[in-house]
C-alpha cells in the first residue's frame, strides 16, 4: 500500500486530496532539504518521513547533509545554546571555522534545484557560497527558540540570514523579527511510527508486566528527559498530595538514562532520592529506542503530565492526546497551545495544582473519556503530519504566488 493511502485512513480522504492538489501545482519542482545528520534528533525524524511522501506527490526532493571535523559540532552546539539564549564563549576562530565548512560543503553537496531548504544554523552559510544560479530560493528552517539569543551568536547568524527568501518558525514565541518574508509551520507526530501507531493489547500488557506496573490500579505517567525543566520533582510532589485520596495510584516517570549529560544525571538522582522506596513509583530508565515501550504506557496511562516550566513544543502532549489521554501540562511553551482547560485537559501553574485537577479527573471517568476523545480529534485536525506537510506545500506555493490573494 502506497504511503498517502496509509495516512488516508487516519487523516481522511480531503485531506490527503488537498495535498495531492496543492503539489499538483509544485508537480516536477526540484527540493533539497540541508541539515546535520541522517539519524537521531527531531529533524532527522521529520526528514524521514517528508522525503518520501513529497517524492509519492511528485515533487523531486533529495536529503544533504552537511559534515564537518568534531570542533564543526562543538561550534554549532555552541549556537544551539547561544540561540535559545545560553551566554556561550565562542572565538573568532570558531566562527572561521563554520564559515569555512560551510564554504568546504557548498562545493560538495549537490544543491542545484529550485528550493533549498536549510534546517537549523548548522548549515546556515551554503547560500553565500553556492554558485548563483544553481539554487532558485533559498528557506531557513529554525527548529528552536531564537527568541532570546545570545547576542555575538546572532549577529553571526543574522549576517548569513539576510541571503535567504523566508523563514520558518515552529510557534509564533520562538520567533525573531527578519527582514524576509517569515511562515510558522507547528510540529507533527506521525500517526504510524513505532511510537504512536496502535498496538496489540497482548504487547501493551508485557510491557507493564516487565516493568512492574499493575494494569488495573490508576497509573499518572510523564515522559521527559531527566531535566530540571520538566520538573519532575513537581510530578513527584503532586502524586505524594494525592496519596491521601487515591493510596492505589501508580506513578511512572520514564526518561533516558542521561549517562552523556552531567545535569541530567544530577536530576536523575535527586528524582531516584525522592521517590525513596515507593513501590508504586517507578522511575524507568529506558534506552534511546524505546518507541514502542513509551507507546505501552501512554496507553496505559489514565491521565499523563507535562509538567514542565519552560518547554518547547512538547510532543510528548501530542503524542499522549493522540492516545486518547487527558493531559496536566505545565502552562508554557507549546503546552499551551495542546492543552485547553476542561478540553484536553488542564494547564497548572504548581503541583498543588496538578494535584488538583488530578482528583478532578480521577473522580469522573466520563469527563476522562471525553476529554481525550477531544484531544485526539484535535491532533488529527492540527498536529499530524499531513498537517505539516500541507504547511509546507502552501507556503512553496505563497512564495512563488507572493500577491495571490488565494492559494
Ligand atoms: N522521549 C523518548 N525517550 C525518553 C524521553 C523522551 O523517546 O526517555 C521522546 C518523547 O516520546 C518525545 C520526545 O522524546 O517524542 C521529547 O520531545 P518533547 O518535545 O516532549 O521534549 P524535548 O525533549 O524535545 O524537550
Amino acid at each position: 500500500m502506497r504511503l498517502l493511502d496509509r495516512y488516508e485512513e487516519i487523516v481522511g480522504h480531503q485531506e490527503v486530496e488537498r495535498l495531492r492538489r496543492l503539489a499538483q501545482r509544485l508537480a516536477g519542482k526540484r527540493i533539497v532539504h540541508v541539515n546535520s545528520t541522517r539519524s537521531g534528533g527531531g529533524v532527522a525524524e521529520i526528514l524521514g518521513w517528508m522525503i518520501p511522501l513529497m517524492e509519492e506527490l511528485g515533487i523531486s526532493a533529495r536529503w544533504e547533509v552537511i559534515t564537518g571535523p568534531p570542533e564543526f559540532y562543538r561550534v554549532t552546539k555552541a549556537f544551539h545554546n547561544g540561540l535559545q539564549g545560553l551566554p556561550v564563549s565562542l572565538r573568532k576562530s570558531d566562527f572561521d571555522l563554520h564559515y569555512q565548512v560551510n564554504r568546504e560543503n557548498a562545493q560538495r553537496l549537490n544543491l542545484a534545484s529550485d528550493i533549498v531548504i536549510v534546517h537549523d544554523p548548522q548549515p546556515i552559510y551554503l547560500p553565500l557560497f553556492t554558485p548563483p544560479g544553481q539554487v532558485r530560493r533559498w528557506i531557513w528552517r529554525c527548529h528552536i527558540d531564537a527568541s532570546r539569543p545570545d547576542r555575538s551568536v546572532w549577529k553571526y547568524l543574522e549576517a548569513a540570514i539576510s541571503r535567504y527568501d523566508a523563514a520558518v518558525f515552529s510557534m509564533p514565541a520562538f520567533a525573531r523579527p527578519l527582514a524576509c518574508p517569515m511562515f510558522l509551520i507547528f510540529p507533527s507526530i506521525d500517526p504510524l511510527s513505532d511510537k504512536n501507531c496502535a498496538i496489540p493489547e497482548t504487547e501493551r500488557l508485557d510491557v507493564l508486566a516487565r516493568l512492574g506496573i499493575d494494569p488495573i490500579r490508576p497509573l499518572l505517567l510523564q515522559v521527559s528527559r531527566f531535566d530540571r525543566f520538566k520538573d519532575p520533582l513537581g510530578v513527584i510532589e503532586a502524586y505524594r498530595l494525592l496519596h491521601p485520596y487515591y493510596p492505589e495510584m501508580q506513578l511512572a516517570l520514564a526518561g533516558g538514562p542521561a549517562d552523556d549529560d552531567p545535569e541530567g544525571a544530577e536530576v536523575l538522582r535527586e528524582v531516584l532520592d525522592r521517590a525513596g522506596d515507593d513501590a508504586n513509583l517507578k522511575v524507568l530508565l529506558l534506552p534511546p529506542d524505546s518507541h514502542r515501550t513509551i507507546n505501552a504506557l501512554q496507553r496505559s496511562a489514565t491521565v499523563v503530565l507535562q509538567k514542565s516550566l519552560k518547554e518547547g513544543f512538547g510532543l510528548t502532549v501530542t503524542e499522549a492526546l493522540w492516545k486518547g489521554k487527558p493531559v496536566i501540562g505545565g502552562a508554557c511553551g507549546g503546552i499551551t497551545l495542546q492543552v485547553h482547560d476542561y478540553h484536553t485537559g488542564f494547564l497548572v501553574h504548581s503541583a498543588a495544582g496538578a494535584a488538583y485537577r488530578i482528583r478532578y479527573l480521577m473522580r469522573y471517568a466520563d469527563k476522562r473519556q471525553r476529554m481525550g476523545h477531544t484531544g485526539h480529534a484535535f491532533i488529527r485536525e492540527h498536529f499530524l503530519l499531513t498537517r505539516n506537510l500541507r504547511d509546507y506545500l502552501t507556503m512553496l506555493l505563497r512564495l512563488d504566488h507572493p500577491d495571490a490573494t488565494v492559494i
